[in-house]
């Protein structure tokens, strides 16, 4: 069987059954869309995806990216593939018209997204950054640089990055040294160095648009005398077409362990002649502007985790289903029976329902989530815009981190369901694991982002914010009490979410007193707890739909699948949930041993 990278029936399951599709496609802005027409796109993607983009997965991999003379060449396959890809418009499909794009409806957006980023993350996002760049011109810009760059990024002629990172300037961007001299021409000139660029130079595009994070000269210290400067790889005349050669240059490309295909450049600024950048918004407030770009690609890192633990979950699936090794164990003393395929193993059963539980629960909230993100743009007031942008703002530290952590872990068992060929580079799995692992490092680590969810998230609005969470898992469990046979697993999610407010006060607090070292050192185990309610939540809602599905279902065509999701939350509540509850004892304990062990205490001396 090939790779089917996503699960298309789960997809559906999702989108139309449990966030009610059609319901969210009668609003104004979506009425170009109707079901038939999202199905047909979705359709169309997968097909691309399955037998263009995947087959360049594994040659992105080990051909990878080459710099010469100043130019990044990406993997051969790619460029036709790329172009593809840009002829059909699949990279702008959640783009506003207004921007050139096609306003999709977003979960058919990111349904088409999952499957181009399971199919090979690397190329999809050559054809894909340019977006976030893009909005954030939108947004911010002059007209006029609207009318030169914003058409040509989403459009994927220009490619997009965004240039933070400096060797002393990684988590703490407040940190960066590069520095803008302003000119008489209203333009800036910029010094400095930027190094691990995703896609900072490369073959595939006439040219690229570099947001760069900079400091004016005599500008404050630290984050508030940031700016943010549009740097063109070619300038553009007035006319729209390419001038001089910008001296923004890539002057090495790092060697990763994974994403290989993707060009993660250091780029030079201004060391041989003039970089000229064009200041976007107002001076010194460039991590405003920088912050509705990350926002945006936290989501999509996110989603990448994701993404990868589908289509590594599907391929374990598919091997444990076909590789016969060993018998069942009811035959364990009778040497004559037939060897059977491994998925018949319970260990094995164990670790596919695991995977599963995690693939199904992340893929409800990212788009619970992308839910409330459609809200916050399309809500009827500005209250209730300004509402879901804060619950948005909740949730965006967890999709980010909790998907990608978790993401790399189900990659990491999927291995371990092949046995050694999973560790060979005879089958795909392993380059999914080692793909995946920077989801947890970029656009800001775990770190990071535990901290951001403890200092500044869960404390939104006087804490309503996250009771407003709290009481939606509540609706999920009062529906759930309603079904025998789902009102015991709802009594233990129940029981998981008065927990875990409990700890959330409990470590706000900490956070907020004389031991707030200890409260942070105990962050990212919270942000896990928060997830892991959250995967209990998710599947509990699932089973909700799938018990009411069951009930309609007289064809009974789909009664393993909707079986299948009630199995699932029991695997994950009963097995999975209680642990997360032991951790959330863990944190009530207040451990302080992280902070108080001398530096020397470590050893390693
Ligand atoms: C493949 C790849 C692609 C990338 N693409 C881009 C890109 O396109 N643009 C861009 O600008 N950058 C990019 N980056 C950079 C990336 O965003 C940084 O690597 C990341 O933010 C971490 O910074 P750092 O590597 O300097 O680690 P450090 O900041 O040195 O962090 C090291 C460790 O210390 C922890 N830590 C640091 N500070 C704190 C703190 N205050 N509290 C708690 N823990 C802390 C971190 O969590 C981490 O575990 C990319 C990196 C890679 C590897």
């Amino acid at each position: 069987m090939a790779q089917i990278l996503a699960d298309r029936r789960d997809i559906d399951f999702v989108i139309w059954e449990q966030f009610n599709g059609e319901e969210l496609l009668k609003h104004k802005a979506l009425s170009g869309y109707n079901r038939k027409t999202c199905e047909l796109m979705l359709t169309e993607a997968r097909k691309l995806a399955i037998n263009e983009v995947y087959p360049t997965m594994t040659d992105g991999d080990r051909e990878g990216v080459h710099l010469e003379n100043g130019v990044v060449k990406v993997p051969a396959s790619y460029h036709r593939v790329f172009q593809l890809m840009k002829e059909g418009e699949w990279g702008n499909l959640m783009v506003s018209e207004e921007m050139g794009g096609q306003a999709a409806p977003p979960h058919i957006g990111l349904s088409t997204a999952e499957y181009f980023m399971a199919a090979n993350w690397s190329l999809y996002s050559y054809l894909s950054m340019g977006n976030a760049a893009a909005e954030m011109i939108q947004l911010y810009g002059t007209a006029e640089q609207k009318e030169k760059y914003i058409k040509k990024m989403t459009s994927a002629t220009w490619g997009g990055t965004m240039l933070l990172t400096e060797s002393g300037a990684g988590s703490d961007v407040g940190a960066l040294t590069t520095t803008a001299v302003g000119n008489d021409d209203g333009s800036f000139s910029l010094t400095g160095e930027k190094i691990f660029i995703t896609n900072g130079e490369h073959d595939l595009a006439e040219n690229i648009i570099h947001p760069v994070l900079a400091r004016i000269e005599g500008a404050p210290a630290g984050t508030k005398g940031i700016s943010i400067f549009i740097v063109p790889k070619f300038l553009v005349n007035d006319d729209g077409s390419l001038g001089e050669r910008n001296d923004i240059q890539c002057t090495g490309i790092e060697e990763k362990m994974g994403i290989h295909g993707s060009a993660t450049c250091t780029m030079t600024l201004g060391a041989k002649g003039k970089c000229v950048g064009y200041l976007l918004g107002e001076a010194n407030k460039g991590l405003k502007v920088m912050f509705h770009m990350m926002n945006h690609a936290r989501m999509a890192t996110g989603l990448q985790g994701m993404a990868y633990a589908s289509a590594a979950y599907l391929l374990a699936l598919n091997y444990a289903r076909q590789r016969i090794q060993g018998r069942d164990l009811k035959d364990f003393f009778d040497h004559s029976a037939p060897a059977v395929p491994i998925i018949k193993h319970p260990d094995v059963r164990r670790n596919l329902l695991k995977m599963k539980s995690y693939v199904d629960g992340m893929r409800s909230f990212f788009y619970y989530v992308t839910t409330i993100g459609m809200k916050e743009k399309l809500g009827e007031t500005e209250e209730d815009r300004s509402f879901h942008g804060d619950l948005f703002g909740l949730f965006t530290p967890i999709i980010k981190d909790y998907l990608s952590v978790k993401g790399h872990d189900v990659c990491i068992q999927a291995i371990q369901v092949y046995g050694g060929a999973g560790y060979t580079q005879d089958y795909p799995v392993e380059q999914y694991a080692r793909d995946c692992k920077i989801a947890s490092i970029y656009e800001g680590t775990s770190g990071i982002q535990a901290m951001d969810f403890l200092a500044r998230k869960i404390g939104m609005r006087k804490g309503t914010i996250f009771g407003h969470f709290i009481g939606e898992i509540q609706k999920t469990v009062a529906e759930a009490k309603k079904m025998e046979e789902l009102s015991d697993l709802a009594g233990k999610v129940e029981a998981a979410a008065n927990k875990l407010v409990e700890v959330t006060m409990h470590i706000g607090k900490t956070a907020m007193s004389l031991e707030y070292k200890t409260a942070f050192a105990h962050s990212v185990p919270f942000l896990e707890t928060v997830g892991d309610t959250i995967m209990a939540w998710m599947l509990l809602w699932r089973s909700v739909v799938a018990c009411r599905q069951l009930a309609a279902d007289t064809k009974k065509k789909d009664t393993a699948f909707y079986k299948g999701q009630i199995k699932t939350a029991e695997f994950f509540i009963r097995t999975i949930l209680p642990s997360a509850i032991g951790n959330m004892e863990a944190i009530m304990s207040t451990c302080s041993a992280a902070i108080e062990i001398d530096d020397d205490g470590f050893g390693g001396l």
